[in-house]
């Protein structure tokens, strides 16, 4: 099942499935649905069934008529790890991680999948990242790898966009990684039953038509269940909260010369089995 959040000229945001070439309000399936999609995920063995069920009774409203949203709006945390592809870790000219490398990216940063990203005015050192991202389900902690799958909702494309100078002239990236506008997510979340083994997916961004990164989940250096296991040990993971699993070689950074994002570029980010987003940067006013 493929859940989005989507709009309609001026109307507010609303959940919903998409059937094909449509979009079916889940608050047209379920009186009292949540609005919040943390919600909907908390109540999902509930809302499932009702969804599955009756989504194909109803005529929904053309997918192309649409504005879709970040699929999760407020996430309650967004993890991401770095330097977790060989060739991104060589092309940084770092040492394979002994440890998982952990940092956060703020809900401020959350974006629509095909929204504009801002080239701020602080920096113009703008940089891509495609990863996969993991939607956390069922909550908890001290999960064991064994148990991790359990916990995953779904996934979605997430560009980890990285203002480079910010980034890295301290040893924390925190604020480098946090830029309003530079957490587009999307399309949608694929739930994990539609996508099976997490680890054998095709990884690809291009700008502006040209390939910068492809790649394979294959050749995650921890793992998603690693990750899980290794992050609850000191968080409890909660419905919603989103994974960043790391980004492929290929980013512009590693370019010589470098080749970082400009006004007018247009990033697409893809993923096998759960499409793209596509975002085109544009100055911060
Ligand atoms: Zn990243």
């Amino acid at each position: 099942m493929k859940l989005v959040r989507f709009s309609q000229g001026a109307g507010p945001a609303r959940a919903g499935v998409i059937m094909g070439e449509r979009v079916i309000a889940l608050d047209d399936l379920v009186p009292g649905v949540p609005s919040d999609m943390c919600d909907i995920i908390a109540d999902w063995d509930r809302l499932n069934t009702a969804v599955a069920s009756q989504a194909a009774t109803r005529a929904g409203v053309p997918l192309a008529g649409v504005t879709l949203q970040a699929p999760v709006a407020r996430p309650g945390k967004i993890l991401a790890i770095g330097l977790n592809y060989a060739d991104h870790i060589k092309e940084s000219g770092m040492e394979t991680p002994k440890e998982q490398v952990w940092f956060s990216k703020h809900v401020n940063g959350i974006n629509g999948p095909f929204a504009p990203v801002e080239m701020p005015k602080a920096s113009d050192k703008l940089d891509y990242e495609v990863e996969l991202v993991a939607v956390i389900g069922k909550g908890g902690r001290h999960i064991s790898r064994a148990d991790a799958p359990s916990h995953v909702f779904g996934y979605t494309v997430g560009n980890d966009v990285s203002v480079r100078d910010w980034q890295l002239r301290t040893a924390q990236w925190t604020l480098g990684k946090s830029f309003d506008t530079h957490c587009p997510i999307g399309p949608a979340i694929v739930t994990a039953d539609g996508v099976g083994d997490p680890h054998a997916l095709g990884i690809r961004c291009l700008v502006n038509g040209e390939t910068r990164q492809s790649s394979n989940t294959s050749y995650l250096v921890f793992n998603l269940w690693d990750q899980i296991a290794y992050v609850s040990q000191a968080m409890t993971l909660q419905p919603g909260d989103l994974i960043f699993t790391g980004t492929p070689g290929g980013v512009g950074l590693a370019f010589k010369p470098p080749r970082l994002l400009a006004v007018g570029d247009v990033v697409r980010c893809e993923i096998d089995k759960l499409g793209a987003i596509e975002n085109k940067v544009v100055a911060e006013v």
